[in-house]
């Protein structure tokens, strides 16, 4: 059974749409969209060997070979225009790992009408990215599952002016406040003070002062938003 965060990514992808999973391990997530009648036709792409390896085993033991094409390429690479991919997923890598496969090749998006992106963590590096790409937000979700908190974003094409709020904990998810937000973001406060304190205890260089400036706007940006 697929986990409930890559159902909660599935969830996102459009029905009937040409979809480029990035970094698909074991293609579990293309294998659950072709199952489910979401997608006709899906690529599933990974840099590294073993997990391509593992890949092209779960599309062969699933019998979609005539659907689901598995390349071994780095990031975008495994997409060409040819494809007419128009949705693409990457899940389970840091936001930065994400943004920065997003933009390496910028024209491997040409066909690409919608993002569905999992980061494990720094989801803010995304928005960014989004900001500067001309991709804007459109839904985004939260959930916790194996005690562990994740984020689901979708973008699509448009600007958007988000505050430094928002960049840092989403548009949407900060509207919502559900439980799992507040506990996550107790969470950081929580991380982030004990690292304020640690820090207080050492020599007060100026790039100390910056990481404390830093935590301390951050601090003060997310009690605003869970108060
Ligand atoms: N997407 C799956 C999921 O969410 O369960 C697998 C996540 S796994 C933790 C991350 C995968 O991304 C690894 O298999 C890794 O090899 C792959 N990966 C990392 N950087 C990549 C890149 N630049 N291009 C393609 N795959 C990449």
């Amino acid at each position: 059974k697929l986990s409930k965060r890559l159902q909660t990514v599935a969830a996102y992808v459009p029905q009937n749409a040409v979809v480029a999973d990035i970094g698909s391990d074991h293609a579990y997530l293309p294998c659950y969209l072709v199952h489910q009648g979401i997608v006709q036709k899906a690529i599933a792409g990974e840099v590294v060997k073993g997990p391509y390896e593992s890949a092209c085993k779960e599309v062969r033991t699933e019998q979609l070979q005539d659907k689901i094409t598995v390349r071994l390429a780095d990031g975008m690479e495994a997409v060409e225009h040819e494809d007419g991919v128009t949705a693409v997923t990457i899940a389970g890598m840091g936001g930065p790992l994400i943004a920065s496969i997003l933009n390496k090749d910028l024209t491997r998006l040409q066909t690409v009408e919608r993002l569905i992106l999992q980061p494990n963590i720094h989801a803010m590096a995304i928005r960014v990215w989004a900001k500067q790409n001309g991709w804007k937000v459109i839904d985004e979700a939260i959930l916790k599952e194996d005690r562990k908190i994740y984020e689901v974003l979708v973008l699509e094409h448009g600007t958007e002016d988000l505050t430094e709020a928002e960049l840092l904990v989403g548009p949407y998810l900060m509207r919502e406040k559900n439980d799992v937000f507040v506990e996550k973001w107790t969470g950081e406060v929580k991380q982030w003070q004990q690292i304020l304190a640690s820090i207080a205890e050492v020599e007060q260089t100026e790039a100390i002062q910056e990481k404390q400036k830093e935590l301390h706007a951050k601090i003060a940006i997310v009690k605003d938003v869970l108060a």
